[in-house]
């Protein structure tokens, strides 16, 4: 029981929506006396009987006397005349609010009926509800979870208006405020106008003849389509009357559409079509996504927008937060067989954004569908691009060309991804509109600077925060102009976004970098046939020139495929094909270490796929042995390492590594986790401020911690093939995020893994 809130409160209205407030208020002791006016006395002792109410008068001034609150949940319709009904009884200090479904009129029945109280009169609309109405359907429980929306005038006292939603929330609900008018459009088109498609469809169906038949045959869309269809039809009539110009406007705007999209199915356009359908999929995901606060690529599978709260749990829980999952490992096996790891994300994301570019129509397979580059890709369907996928890694990009980029309607949203915003200032720079960029809470934490400076030296207008973090706004038609640009630092990123506003500038652009870093963008603008002049350190493009739509088999991740790797080669026996992994010098570091440890690797039908080189890699199990890592050899295998320091505890000897100070703010201080898990099963090894020295030998089991890195979870699963007692691994939810599908892939291999999610 909570402390009352309020002394005597008058429900003038007891039907679903007054009677449930009244009985949460009376659950909650929220109010020292609950009484009700109403019209009929019948739904008074109904009232009485359920609990619901102290007391309660048909005459409504006589109901409303010594109330500190008053809650009116009549028709929209009779606000005006309930209001001056009840005015003559209502005290000096009373609040007021409702719970009607159209703002706009209730608030003009307001100041025509109770104008001496309209300061302390809060409009408001419970978004909450049921198919059955009157005092009998009243439910303690209602608005538990569900939203109720304030909509204040500037007449309205801000104390009164804290009063309500103190009311709301302590009812359980979640309370937000919005502009009266702005309410009354949103809901003409989120839930009004849905519910007139729902009446109009059965009602124009029922129509053609033997209305049973509509639901003998009815499929599940018909049924679900229509639910609504079932409600109040009295009340809906109401609602349709009092917000006429909203719904109106909501109707017109849907007639539009349809249209549209009975034009696409009259001409065949199959475009159109697809892209009015890949639209809509892509936005109702997006806002189930937001809605549920779960991460986009769980709404993309989601089917159903009735995402409980406990699903959302587990939804950011899939994303890595909250959930906890274990692997358990049995100690011995050895990896057999062909497979393939998931796509590179690097090459996912660039393969939307050229293809997106490209004239023609690219198509992509093995695309990687993470958090990451779904954002890429949403961010060109939001710039008009129609892209059908994924699906099971197959994207078809219907390229607009490289001025073929329509202004997005709003903000354009990077979730947690620093390569897509930082690539797109450059490509956004160039173009004849406006944009802004945001992304989530740690996005918006990260420096953007060093990409919006060189791009400005080019003549783009980009403002970033005082701190120089998102969100970014970048003008649009500013006239680029080529530069030459020294890296201060070795970026991937910066270099890729130069390059890419390099293609909307006059003239030549060109960047020289200190140290290699990844050349995928160079690689694939060549080919999707746009040219990279590369001279050692330095690349350069001219602009305005065009790509050309090509297909695209995204090579299987190196940085993934490390994990088996290592594993086929410390574990005896073993004999693994790793299929079209891309195998981009900037990125085989792994490949030449582990060949100087004496790894047996060859590398088979090898290739090109859109300019990126790729292979078959043949792995099998060797004798390996400790080395000192070649420092050039550390920027090429950074994100390796871990499972690297795996293969050093399986090496003959000492294995020593210096120069990697960057592997300690990775996603966790990788040297630090790596040593103590080796600790923890017995492997000799000393910490350095930049590396390790491991000695390698036989090791037993144990506890180790992730510490929510997946890199470092994946490295002690592998560890466990040459193990002598069972290791227990925590924290390992990130793994799904970055490695989707690799318990799955390392046990049919032959791991022994049990995932154990708590
Ligand atoms: P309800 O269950 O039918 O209850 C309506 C109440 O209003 C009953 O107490 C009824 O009194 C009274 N009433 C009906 N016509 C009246 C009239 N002409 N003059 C005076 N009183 C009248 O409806 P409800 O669902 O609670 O809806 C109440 C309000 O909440 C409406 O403004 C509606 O827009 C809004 N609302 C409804 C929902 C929903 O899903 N149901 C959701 C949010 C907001 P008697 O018992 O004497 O007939």
């Amino acid at each position: 029981m909570s402390e009352p809130l309020f002394d005597r409160v008058a429900i003038i209205g007891l039907g679903l929506i007054g009677g449930s407030l009244a009985a949460a208020m009376r659950a909650r002791g929220l109010a020292r006396t609950v009484v009700a006016g109403s019209r009929s006395e019948r739904t008074l002792e109904r009232g009485k009987l359920l609990g619901l109410i102290d007391d309660g008068s048909t005459d409504l001034a006589e109901a409303v006397k010594g109330a500190d609150l008053v809650f009116l949940a009549v028709p929209v319709s009779s606000m005006a005349d309930t209001m001056a009904r009840m005015a003559p009884g209502l005290g000096n200090s009373v609040i007021i609010t409702d719970g009607g479904s159209v703002k706009g009129k209730v608030i003009a029945a307001a100041k025509q009926s109770i104008p001496q109280h309209i300061s302390r009169f809060v409009p408001g609309h419970p978004i909450a509800g049921k198919e059955k109405s009157g005092v009998d359907a009243a439910d303690a429980g209602l608005y538990e979870k569900h939203r109720v929306i304030l909509t204040p005038t500037s007449a309205t006292d801000p104390a009164a208006s804290a009063r309500i939603r103190a009311l709301w929330t302590a009812v359980g609900a979640e309370v937000l405020s919005m502009d009266p008018d702005e309410h009354d459009r949103v809901l003409a088109e989120t839930s009004h106008l849905p519910h007139l498609l729902a009446f109009s469809l059965v009602d124009t169906l029922a129509r053609q003849g033997d209305s049973l038949d509509i639901f003998r045959y009815a499929a599940g869309g018909f049924r679900d389509f229509t639910r609504i269809a079932s409600s109040d039809p009295l009340m809906w009539h109401d609602i349709f009357r009092e917000n006429r110009d909203s719904v109106l406007q909501a109707v017109d705007l849907f007639q539009a559409g349809l249209a549209r999209f009975r034009e696409a199915v009259e001409q065949g356009d199959s475009e159109s079509l697809l892209a009015i359908m890949t639209r809509a999929n892509s936005a109702r995901a997006h806002f189930l996504a937001l809605s549920a606060r779960t991460s986009y690529t769980r709404a993309l599978s989601l089917n159903d927008d009735k995402v409980s709260d406990k699903t959302a749990m587990s939804n950011s829980a899939s994303a890595g937060h909250g959930r906890r999952v274990e692997f358990h490992l049995q100690p011995g096996g050895a990896l057999n067989g062909s497979l393939r790891v998931p796509g590179d994300k690097s090459i996912s994301h660039r393969s939307i954004m050229l293809g997106a570019l490209a004239d023609g129509v690219t198509e992509i397979e093995g695309f990687l569908e993470g958090e990451d580059a779904l954002a890429t890709l949403q961010a060109f369907r939001d710039m008009g691009v129609v892209i059908e996928g994924p699906s099971a890694g197959r994207v078809r990009v219907h390229g607009v060309g490289l001025h073929g980029l329509k202004a997005p309607n709003g903000t354009l949203y990077m979730g947690n991804s620093g390569t897509s915003m930082r690539l797109l200032m450059g490509l956004l720079s160039g173009q004849p509109f406006s944009t802004e960029l945001t992304g989530d809470e740690s996005l918006t934490r990260r420096p953007m600077e060093r990409v919006a400076k060189p791009l400005r030296e080019m003549g783009a207008e980009i403002a970033t925060t005082g701190k120089g973090t998102p969100p970014v706004h970048i003008r649009g038609n500013r006239q680029l102009k080529g530069i030459h640009y020294d890296l201060p630092v070795a970026s991937a990123q910066v270099k890729s976004a130069i390059l890419l506003a390099g293609l909307y500038a006059d003239g030549e652009t060109s960047v020289t970098e200190p140290a290699p870093t990844r050349d995928h963008t160079e690689r694939m603008l060549t080919g999707f046939g746009y040219p990279v002049i590369r001279d050692g350190a330095t690349s350069k493009v001219v602009g305005g020139g065009k790509l050309s739509a090509c297909n695209l088999e995204v090579p299987a991740d190196i940085s993934s495929a490390a994990f088996f790797l290592v594993g086929a080669s410390i574990a005896p026996g073993s004999e693994l094909l790793l299929r079209h992994v891309g195998i981009n010098p900037t990125r085989t570091g792994i490949i030449d270490i582990l060949k100087l440890m004496g790894a047996d690797i060859t590398l088979e039908n090898q290739r090109d796929a859109g300019g990126e080189p790729v292979a078959d890699i043949r792995v099998r199990s060797a004798r390996l042995k400790g080395i000192t890592i070649p420092e050039e050899l550390v920027p090429l295998a950074i994100d390796e390492f871990p499972v690297l320091f795996v293969a050093a505890a399986n090496a003959e000897g000492e294995t020593i590594l210096h120069g990697a100070e960057e592997l300690r703010v990775k996603e966790s201080d990788r040297i630090q986790v790596m040593a103590d898990g080796l600790t923890t099963l017995g492997i000799e090894n000393e910490v350095y401020a930049d590396g390790i020295r491991i000695r390698g030998g036989q090791y037993g089991g144990g506890e180790v911690q992730a510490h929510g890195d997946h890199r470092i979870a994946m490295s002690f699963a592998i560890a466990s093939l040459r193990a002598t007692a069972p290791i227990l691994i925590h924290d390992c939810a990130n793994v799904a995020t970055s490695f989707p599908g690799f318990a799955e892939l390392a046990s049919a291999a032959g791991l022994n893994l049990t995932v154990v999610q708590g």
